[in-house]
């Protein structure tokens, strides 16, 4: 036996050898027996090798005496050896002591006893060193010496760590598994694993207990799985088991048990922030694409998938103006906003998009990307289609052009009308001055004559049935525009009109004039007669007035071929036109196109109304084609045609 120390000074009073892990750790490797005793040869502490040696274990034998088990050992020369240790405060060795083994068997020993001595070089308890060749023996060939080495890894190891015997038992665990479950290591020693794994993990396979999903990687077997702790929690761990045979071909196996606690935390905090952000980027009405310094696409939101029609896995990596040629000018912005470090932004920004004659409108905001030191990594663009809320505003502005436009032809309106009444008042004053001052200068002068007072009163007639006249037209119009007077509804044939119209024409005294029906087809018509013959009468009457001498006015009445309910009826003249700017004015009421003229042709500005009442009425519509110089047609369309 070599042994070089001769004796162990400590600075304690105390041993205290169990809270030095690595001490402990160091005595489990080496392949003699190693105990400490106090001073009363209490054992405090034995080594893997004294454990496997004496057939017990280390929780079992501690607090017992030495004295106790020395057995078959020579027990005087032990106490020898006790005493010359104490004496000399030195070593005392003694080599080959018999142990008589069972069955007689001898067996030789090498034992050293050394003293620990404290500071004053005070004797405070002793190791016992034991060796024996033949154990040595034993002990390399046996699997021990491995499982001594595992424990030792095992317990510096940070994962929980356990071995299984065949079966099924807890044979041995680290501490630091005990600690995951929360049990005193007494507590498990020697349970089923199943006590300790959470029941939905595991299943009865031939009436044994078998844990569930599992994955096999080099041949060994991994489970994510729940263990049960003390306290009722679950505690979701990785295990990863191989199986182990010993030298009698016991099956053990070995776990590893890897706390994913709060690996699984990170995950689900990861995932949900990392869910969150994708659906927050997602449901944003935002386009945003993320660029890098080099101005290729790293990302970009749902967005703009669906505005461009491109995925992200189609143009990750591209340069932005190749993924979105559109897009070249978000390009040089992005290059700017590298260059500066500064945002850029752009309001109302028109885009077209590719395979659409659309055009976009956005709001554009680009900010650099900045690493956790500052430096620029990307830039961020991110735009808004703000084309709805421009087209409205657009659509606005336009509503606002038609009112300003209905405003000033309303003001127009209102102005004609207000010349109207002046016009109607001097209208009606001017027969009524005619009339007063022809009555008055006849009754003053006592010579009229009667040829001159006939004269006068021929006058006083005429005027009198202008005024009528224009009253009546006011008064007609009025009711129609009020819905006063009522359509009558007859079927007649549409040729009774052109048959009724002739007969008045031939007492008409149209001088040089001439009126014709240049067509007139047959067809059976529903409306009221009285009406539509009035207006066809209107017209006519019109393009005689604003004819010359020798003015013709020419009459159609057809029927549709692409519409059968249709009639129309067309009346042209070749008299003096109406200008451009008049055309759209002509039908309002009161509307004269140079007064003086139409009041010389007894005008008043409303006949044209009339007709537009009574073509409405019908549900038909009125216009008016016209050349200054050449003439006007008017054209009225009827859905009246019943046969
Ligand atoms: P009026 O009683 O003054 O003729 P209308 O309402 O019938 O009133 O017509 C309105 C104005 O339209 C007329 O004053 C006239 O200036 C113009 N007008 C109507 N018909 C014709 C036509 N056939 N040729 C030229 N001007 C016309």
């Amino acid at each position: 036996m070599i042994f070089d120390w001769q004796k162990i000074k400590l600075n304690s009073d105390k041993l205290e050898i169990s809270k030095c892990p690595v001490a402990t750790g160091l005595l489990n490797v080496v392949s003699s027996g190693i105990m400490i005793l106090d001073m009363d040869y209490k054992i405090i502490h034995i080594n893997r090798f004294f454990e496997w040696m004496l057939k017990t274990e280390q929780e079992i034998i501690v607090g017992t005496n030495f004295k106790d088990i020395t057995g078959h050992l020579d027990k005087e020369l032990i106490g020898d050896l006790f005493k010359k240790a104490l004496e000399t405060k030195q070593i005392a060795k003694k080599i080959n002591i018999k142990h008589l083994k069972p069955k007689d068997m001898v067996h030789l020993i090498d034992m050293a006893v050394m003293p620990f001595l404290n500071k004053h070089d005070e004797v405070i308890g002793f190791a016992i060193i034991a060796e024996s060749s033949m154990a040595k023996k034993e002990f390399i060939a046996s699997d021990y010496r491995m499982q001594v080495f595992v424990r030792y890894i095992f317990d510096a190891m940070n994962e929980g760590a356990t071995v299984i015997d065949e079966a099924g038992n807890l044979e041995y665990a680290n501490q630091k598994f005990f600690d995951l479950l929360g049990y005193d290591p007494k507590e498990l020693l020697t349970q089923h694993w199943s006590a300790w794994v959470y029941e939905y993990d595991m299943e009865q396979i031939e009436g044994r207990k078998v844990l569930k999903n599992e994955q096999k990687n080099n041949g060994i077997s991994v489970y994510f799985l729940r263990l049960v702790k003390k306290n009722g929690d679950l505690l979701p761990v990785k295990l990863l088991v191989s199986k182990n045979v010993d030298k009698d071909f016991n099956i053990k196996s070995i776990g590893v048990i890897a706390d994913l606690t709060e690996k699984e935390k990170l995950e689900t905090d990861f995932k949900e922030v990392s869910y969150l952000n994708s659906k927050v980027l997602e449901t944003i009405t935002t386009g945003i694409i993320t660029l890098d310094s080099d101005l290729t696409i790293k990302s970009l939101n749902r967005q703009v998938e669906i505005l461009f029609k491109k995925k992200l896995l189609d143009v990750q990596g591209m340069r932005l103006v190749q993924a979105f040629p559109s897009l070249e000018i978000f390009e040089e912005w992005s290059g700017w906003v590298l260059r500066s470090r500064k945002p850029y932004q752009v309001d109302r920004y028109k885009l077209n998009v590719p395979d659409e004659d659309e055009l976009l409108f956005i709001n554009a905001r680009i900010n650099p990307l900045a690493d956790d030191e500052g430096n620029i990594t990307g830039v961020v663009c991110a735009f808004d289609d703000v084309t709805i809320s421009a087209r409205l505003e657009e659509k606005i502005e336009l509503s606002y052009r038609k009112l300003e436009m209905t405003h000033s032809k309303l003001t127009n309106l209102l102005k004609r009308q207000s010349e109207f009444l002046a016009d109607v008042s001097h209208e009606l004053r001017t027969p009524l001055t005619i009339i007063g001052g022809n009555v008055e200068v006849s009754l003053q002068d006592k010579n009229t004559t009667r040829e001159e007072l006939i004269d006068v009163m021929q006058l006083v007639q005429s005027e009198a049935e202008r005024m009528s006249r224009m009253v009546s037209d006011l008064m007609t119009l009025t009711k129609m525009e009020a819905g006063e007077i009522i359509i009558k509804y007859d079927v007649f044939p549409l040729e009774s009109i052109a048959q009724d119209i002739m007969g008045r024409i031939d007492y008409f005294d149209k001088g040089l004039k001439t009126v014709s029906f240049s067509r007139v087809d047959r067809a059976m018509v529903r409306g009221d007669k009285d009406k539509i013959r009035a207006l066809l009468w209107n017209l006519i009457e019109n393009g005689l007035k604003y004819s010359g001498k020798e003015g013709v006015v020419e009459i159609k009445m057809k029927s549709s071929k692409k519409d059968p309910n249709n009639i129309r009826l067309t009346v042209e003249d070749n008299g003096m036109g109406i200008a451009k700017q008049e055309l759209e004015n002509i039908f309002d009421r009161f509307y004269r196109v140079e007064k003086s003229r139409a009041r010389e042709r007894g005008g008043s500005g409303l006949g044209l109304s009339i007709c537009k009442s009574i073509a409405e009425a019908h549900r038909g519509k009125i216009r008016v084609k016209s050349k200054v110089g050449e003439g006007t047609k008017f054209i009225v369309d009827l859905p009246i045609r019943v046969g």
